[in-house]
């Protein structure tokens, strides 16, 4: 004997039973054969919503039910031959009728109890059977269909009847060697109490209908057909890249059932577990695939987790006191209180110093459980030995599950360590002894970020999605658009990451995707659609999407960008900046950006603050973590100014030289923050930071060879002044050709002290054969006191600073 079952989506429309009716015909030439039925899919839920419609007085009822008997009508049209259907039809119809009346009754009393409810619903399961029965019969397949309320019998809790498994598997027992058949049709979900009254065994009980039989009768295998392959590592709604658990023992199935992974009703399990009869997860609608095998010890594969799965809508009660202490009995009198309202507790956590038990509920629950320990323990609260009864809501239960787990420490700490970086707050922990589940409680608004971090973490090891923002789309943001699009493959056969991009800013407009990422092939149109600016709605919105991995990008020049910093790292969120703002500003505010990213385990990386691409302050950073010390550094650190004194020897203006270097990308956005020296002194300023040093930019010596009214007007009064002043350049370059020198503008750092300012460079120094754009920068530490550490080469240019951009956000996401 075997038994199968079909569900919901298994048999809602005609051509589905057909394909169902195929399915059973072919399994009933291996083996006798059961067949469990659900309602046709969403035919419980307008059962309910018809009572509750009638019970509230609304004539809506009536819709409802025509609806429900229509769909049941056009079934029996696409099931069976004209000539064939009239049985079938008026079988229907009597149902129907009988429903209507029920409602009717239901309309006319203004009431709804739990027993007319079971009554009710039962009629999903009755017409679906019998739906399948008539197909059965017109492929030619002999068949018992037998009505499961006179065969499981079970108590009188409506919603949710216990099983009388004595009587029941004597009844199935007796119907088997009584009418002997090839194949049975029964309807899942129902039963009946020992008054013969109906009953259910709960939503989604058609599984356990299907386990009881399979128990009652010791059946080879029990098959769960439904719509997807198998049970698999998390919810495939939450988690695209969820796949199936080839093979998963009984308890870890029932974990994960019992924490959320609706293909399988949790009570299915024992009926089955207890005789070791093989259970299959099969997929109606891809029968070729292999499914989902639950037995007793599965081979150990790779997966040290098999599966991931969640709760919502819970609330978490605490009880705590400094009563509690010692004291037995408090753990019993709390959940004997909640027991004796019924009150299911999903998850128990107890404080080694005894000082507060936290238990997790339904949040429909909550209310009453409030109510309920408060007042069992109304003396102690009264005596101010206990609290009142603390109760948080919208929260929900993540849950890992394997029996492997137990042989492999350290793997709650990968999933805490997973869930903290992406900003995911755990608000109670439990795993059980047996160390087959570890739970987390977290607020319900992050599941769907946490299981698929944790996803990620446990079973693509290999792929991880990572959500840029880009603010800023000129010349480097551009760039940087162009090298994702281009390494995107790259990156995702070779390192493993998807990197997408989610959201884009320019000074005028931002744009955040609804699902998935922006085309980067096609993302000024997006842009232009894009909501006006506001980088607090940025922030907030990026916020709400509350995406894991996500890296905020700033290749702007703008402060008020870099003022929301604080408040993206606050939610985890890593910052990669080419903006120097931020870390040049006040050294409290570069430092606690910096806390931050400690306090909220992510990253603020601004490597092509310094050098463009030029691995500078990770080179720096490398040495400081290694223990050196770091007690000069030399540098020429503006490309600009080095094209500039480069290019200029007198033959051609100075200021059409700068001019030169600006329409070359080589200058700031403003070019006066190059010739002013101020960028420069800002670069030093930011490597002092890093080698340990508390300084601000108002430390900084910076001797201008500017005359001061170059700096006086804008931005064309400044080449205007320039060009006045050319006597002034010719006579600087023509005092260092003199001495057989050349100009460069040189950042120094001496123990404490920093300052900027052009100097000639004798032939054999490090900066003498400096070309164009090129940065070159010497690091005398302990370990260097004499040679230095030299980094050199190109030190400005959209490209090279794109791609150091992007290097940092490799790093930012690989971290
Ligand atoms: P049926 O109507 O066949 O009983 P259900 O809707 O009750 O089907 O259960 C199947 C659904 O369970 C799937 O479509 C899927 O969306 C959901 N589900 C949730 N968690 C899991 C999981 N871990 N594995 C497979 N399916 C899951
Ligand atoms: N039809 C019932 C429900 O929707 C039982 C089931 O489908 O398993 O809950
Ligand atoms: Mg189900």
């Amino acid at each position: 004997m075997q038994v199968l079952k079909f569900g919901g989506s298994s048999v809602a429309t005609a051509p589905n039973l057909q394909r169902v009716a195929q399915l059973v015909e072919a399994a009933a030439q291996q083996a006798p054969t059961v067949v469990v039925v659900s309602a046709l899919g969403g035919t419980t839920d307008a059962l309910i919503e018809a009572g509750r419609l009638a019970a509230a007085g609304s004539e809506a009822y009536r819709t409802q039910l025509k609806q429900l008997e229509e769909r049941h009508l056009e079934a029996v049209r696409g099931l069976l031959p004209i000539p064939d259907q009239s049985a079938l039809l008026s079988l229907v119809k009597t149902y129907c009728n009988e429903l209507d009346s029920l409602c009717d009754g239901i309309f006319a009393l203004g009431e709804l109890s739990d027993r007319t409810l079971d009554r009710l619903m039962s009629f999903g399961e009755l017409l679906s059977s019998r739906l399948l029965a008539a197909c059965l019969k017109a492929h030619g397949v002999a068949h018992v269909w037998h009505d499961s309320r006179q065969l499981v019998r079970t108590d009188s809790r409506y919603g949710f009847a216990a099983v009388d498994f004595t009587v029941t598997n004597q009844q199935i027992q007796a119907l088997v060697a009584t009418q002997p058949s090839a194949v049975y049709v029964v309807p899942g979900f129902i039963g009946a109490d020992a008054q013969g009254a109906t009953t259910t065994l709960g939503r989604g009980g058609s599984d356990y209908t299907a386990a009881i039989f399979a128990g009652a009768l010791a059946a080879k295998q029990l098959e769960i057909w439904t719509d997807v392959s198998g049970m698999m590592t998390a919810d495939p709604r939450l988690v695209t890249l969820a796949r199936p658990i080839p093979r998963i023992s009984y308890q870890e199935a029932m974990e994960l059932s019992h924490f959320g992974a609706k293909v399988l009703y949790p009570p299915t399990i024992q009926p089955v577990m207890s005789q070791g009869i093989p259970l299959w997860i099969k997929n109606t609608f891809a029968p070729e695939d292999a499914g989902t095998l639950v037995e007793v010890g599965p081979p150990a594969n790779q997966d040290v987790v098999r599966g991931l799965s969640s709760i919502a809508q819970l609330a978490l009660l605490s009880l705590e006191g400094s009563g509690m202490v010692g004291i037995p009995g408090f753990s019993r009198r709390l959940f004997g209180a909640l027991a004796q309202q019924r009150i299911n507790v999903i998850l128990i956590t107890q404080s080694s110093s005894e000082h507060s038990i936290c238990v997790a509920v339904r949040a429909a629950d909550a209310e009453l459980a409030q109510a309920t320990v408060n007042e069992e323990f109304n003396t102690e609260i009264a005596a101010g030995r206990v609290e009142p009864l603390r109760c948080e809501t919208d929260l929900a239960i993540v849950a890992l599950v394997g029996e492997q787990m137990r042989n492999h420490p350290g793997i709650s700490g990968r999933m805490f360590g997973a869930l903290g970086q992406n900003g995911v707050n755990i608000r109670a922990i439990a795993q059980g002894s047996s160390e087959r589940n570890i739970s987390v409680v977290i607020r319900a608004a992050d599941v769907r970020k946490a299981i698929n971090v944790l996803h990620e973490e446990f079973f693509e090891e290999t792929t991880k999605q990572v959500n840029l923002f880009v603010a800023g789309v000129g010349n480097v943001g551009r760039k940087l658009l162009e090298q994702l699009a281009r390494q995107q493959q790259w990156l995702r056969e070779k390192l493993r990451l998807n990197l997408r991009v989610v959201g884009l800013a320019n000074s005028q407009r931002f744009v955040l995707a609804e699902e998935g990422g922006l085309d980067l092939n096609n993302w000024q149109a997006a842009l232009e659609q894009g909501q006006p600016l506001d980088l607090a709605a940025v922030v907030q919105q990026l916020h709400a999407r509350n995406l894991r991995n996500t890296v905020f990008v700033d290749v702007t020049a703008s402060a008020d960008v870099a003022k929301i910093y604080a408040a993206l790292l606050e939610k985890s969120m890593a910052v990669v900046a080419c903006n120097k703002v931020a870390c040049s500003s006040e050294y409290a505010n570069y430092a606690r950006l910096k806390s931050l990213t400690r306090e909220f385990n992510t990253e603020f990386l601004f490597e092509t603050n310094v050098g463009a691409g030029l691995p500078v302050i990770g080179s720096l950073n490398d040495l400081i973590r290694s223990g050196d010390q770091v007690h000069r550094i030399e540098a020429v650190l503006s490309g600009t100014l080095n094209f500039v004194f480069n290019h200029y020897d007198g033959t051609v203006p100075f200021a059409d030289v700068v001019r030169q270097a600006q329409a070359e990308g080589y200058t700031e956005p403003d070019p006066r923050l190059d010739l002013s020296g101020t960028d420069v002194a800002r670069k030093i300023l930011i490597l002092a930071r890093e080698a340990g040093q508390a300084m601000e930019l108002a430390d900084i010596h910076n001797e201008s060879f500017l005359p001061a009214s170059c700096l006086e007007g804008d931005v064309d009064a400044f080449y205007q002044q320039l060009a006045v002043h050319e006597a002034h350049f010719r006579s600087l370059y023509d005092a260092a050709a003199a001495q057989g020198k050349r100009l460069k503008f040189v950042a120094r750092y001496t123990d404490g002290q920093a300052s900027v300012g052009l100097q000639g460079v004798a032939p054999g120094h490090d900066f003498y054969v400096l070309q164009g754009k090129d940065n070159a920068v010497l690091f005398f530490t302990n370990r260097y006191p004499e040679q230095p550490l030299v980094v050199k080469g190109a030190g400005a240019g959209a490209d090279v600073t794109a791609s150091g951009v992007f290097a940092d956000i490799i790093r930012a996401a690989r971290a």
